[in-house]
């Protein structure tokens, strides 16, 4: 039995053999640490019955721990590169499959649906490129997929905002838009060492459960967002300031202090203040006074 693909030395042992050179434009540093491998996997809380979906393979060191794990891995890889490597890498594990799509453009709904039995418990589990870490993450979110979670390995600055609570300084409209979705918390924090090529910063693995219900009641989700991304507008000014700035209008300053009367809220306080709750009560009145 050969060793694991994500040991130091079978890496290297694979890289050379296809000559393969890193492309960082698509985000590609490799773990070479099975111990970390171990620990994301783990994470998962995957059984026997579970099928796991992978966003960007690599050369296989994590596509590996989950096939032996799981039911069944079906991975999305854009480097064509790849494709001859994973074959060669993957070959002791049948239940894997490799799709080369770009997966923000991959049908992921169609995908479950062709892989998986219905009904079967799935995570995504992926050490994400980080050139698009909030795209795939909010696509998977939005798409409302049939997962039970997700674990990525993303870039520990960005996993802090994710999880971020209200009041806290990394809090802001991203960790607002994952958590809607999610519950979500970092589970883990992992030095630059463990790849190669070693990104220039460090990583943090981020856990995401998702919700099967919303967490509040909304009018509509869109607007929703739209009155979060303005409260965030310019963080330094007041919740009133960046309302009439980025959503509503100057002229709209009266009704708009009508509604913070209304809903309670101090209009003198920064959006980095306000729970989920608070923003959905604001936008749920202000979609009633100005969209209905
Ligand atoms: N899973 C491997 C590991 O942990 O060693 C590799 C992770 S590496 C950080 C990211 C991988 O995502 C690379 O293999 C890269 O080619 C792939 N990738 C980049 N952008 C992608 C995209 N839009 N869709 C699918 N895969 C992508």
């Amino acid at each position: 039995m050969s060793k694991e693909i994500s040991t130091p030395v079978r890496t290297k042992e694979i890289l050379e053999k296809y000559g393969f050179k890193f492309k960082k434009s698509l985000g590609q540093n490799f773990l070479i640490d099975s111990n970390i491998l171990t620990k994301i996997v783990d994470q998962a809380k995957l059984t026997p019955e579970s099928g796991a979906i992978e966003i960007g393979p690599g050369i296989g060191a994590l596509t590996e721990k989950l096939a032996k794990q799981a039911n069944k891995v079906v991975a999305f890889e854009i480097d064509q590169r790849l494709l001859p490597i994973l074959e060669d890498t993957l070959s002791p594990y049948p239940h894997v499959n490799v799709r080369h799509t770009d997966v923000l453009e991959a049908n992921v709904h169609q995908v479950i649906e062709e892989e998986f039995e219905k009904g079967q418990d799935l995570m995504v589990v992926a050490n994400l490129p980080y050139y698009v870490t909030t795209p795939i993450l909010m696509k998977l979110l939005e798409e409302k997929l049939p997962v039970r979670g997700i674990v990525v390995m993303i870039q520990k600055e960005v996993a802090e905002r994710i999880a971020a609570s209200p009041g806290s300084k990394n809090y802001g409209s991203l960790s607002l838009a994952v958590q809607y979705y999610a519950e979500a918390r970092t589970a883990l924090t992992v030095p630059k060492t463990v790849f190669v090529p070693q990104p220039n910063v460090d990583s943090s693995v981020l856990h995401l459960e998702l919700r099967s219900e919303p967490p509040v009641d909304l009018h509509s989700e869109k607007y929703f967002f739209e009155v979060i991304r303005a409260s965030f507008g310019q963080r330094r000014k007041t919740l009133m300031n960046n309302l009439q700035n980025n959503l509503l209008g100057k002229d709209k300053k009266p009704a708009i202090e009508e509604v913070l009367e209304e809903t309670e809220i101090d209009g003198r306080r920064r959006g980095e203040t306000l729970s989920m709750e608070e923003f959905a009560k604001l936008s749920n009145a202000f979609y009633s006074r100005f969209n209905s």
